[in-house]
């Protein structure tokens, strides 16, 4: 039996509206797999690491790029999934068993091969090391950091985490400081529970406001980051699509268009205002739409000035 830490990198979806949902909800699409062999032959260190090329999910998303300093550009190279996938068990070879650290890397990878339909029926046995050391070591049920448990078991940190050979070193180095024997001994279920995705809740967050003024000053005033880049994005004029609806063209310096949805609802006893804001990635049709709306909201400005307030917004839902 061989160990195998095993950490991966992941993107995703620049908007909640353009996440893939055929079949399931791919919440990530898996773009590094780094591993390292927990009993190396001859104390050399035996690794792999392997970039790939996204095929869903292509533009970073900003806060992963921020997290990993991994760019849309540096992954055009890359592998495809099934390829880095067969190299990586190639290099697995037969009777493994995955070490991770936390819950999240084994569902990941799990949703990446049904993405391709591949089947998961040859993943090996795998233990999450983050729950062995929050017993072993915390003495608390709680999930601890990667850099937190280095921390406290003295380990430095010499090289950039969030890097998926890196963050298996560091985990294989946290590992070596475990009872990996009394652990899986006494680990309950060797495959953690597939944790609720967010993207299964498919209730958008609602805001909920005093008055109307204060949900328009607030929803069609506040900035937006870029999904993209993180840069604020500029808003162009927000036109009404329907009673309760407003829509704007949203753009970015570096190139990338969305459309900004508002949809409120005015609470008739209370007078408070719901409101929900949404980010689209821009579709031509899209953005034709936004304009031919936006001639029409300008003619009807045009012929009777000053008859629509924005407040009629107010009585009509
Ligand atoms: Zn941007």
């Amino acid at each position: 039996m061989q160990y195998i830490v095993l950490d991966l990198e992941w993107n995703q979806a620049l908007t909640r509206e353009s996440m893939r949902r055929k079949g399931f909800t791919l919440v990530g699409e898996i773009i590094q797999i780094g591993a390292v062999r927990l009993d190396s032959v001859n104390g050399k260190a035996d690794t792999i690491r392997l970039v790939i090329a996204p095929k869903y999910y292509k533009k970073i998303h900003w806060s992963v790029r921020k997290l990993t300093g991994i760019s849309t550009k540096s992954l055009e190279n890359g592998l495809t999934f099934p390829d880095a996938y067969a190299q990586f068990m190639d290099w697995c070879g037969e009777n493994v068993t995955f070490l991770t650290w936390g819950p999240d890397d084994l569902p990941m990878l799990r949703d990446n091969l049904r993405l391709h339909n591949m089947s998961t029926q040859s993943l090996p046995a795998s233990f999450d090391l983050q729950r062995i050391f929050a017993r072993q070591i915390a003495g608390k049920k709680q999930q601890f950091s990667l850099s937190d448990a280095m921390e406290q078991l003295g380990i430095p940190q010499t090289i950039p985490a969030h890097d998926a050979l890196n963050d298996a070193l560091n985990t294989a180095e946290v590992c070596r400081k475990l009872d990996l024997e009394a652990g899986i001994a006494h680990y309950d279920d060797p495959f953690p529970q597939q944790k609720k995705s967010p993207a299964d809740d498919d209730a958008l967050p609602r805001t909920i406001y005093q008055s109307y003024a204060e949900m328009a000053q607030t929803e069609f005033e506040s900035p937006s980051p870029c999904p993209a880049c993180g840069n604020d994005l500029t808003l162009s004029k927000w036109v009404r699509r329907a009673p309760g609806k407003r829509i704007t063209l949203a753009t970015c310096m570096c190139g990338e268009k969305f459309i900004l949805k508002v949809r409120w609802k005015i609470d008739d006893e209370s007078d408070h205002v719901f409101a929900t804001r949404m980010l689209e990635e821009a579709t031509e049709e899209q953005i034709g739409a936004y304009q031919r709306a936006l001639r029409a909201h300008r003619r009807t400005r045009h012929r009777k000035p000053k008859t629509q307030p924005i407040s009629a917004d107010k009585t009509a839902k």
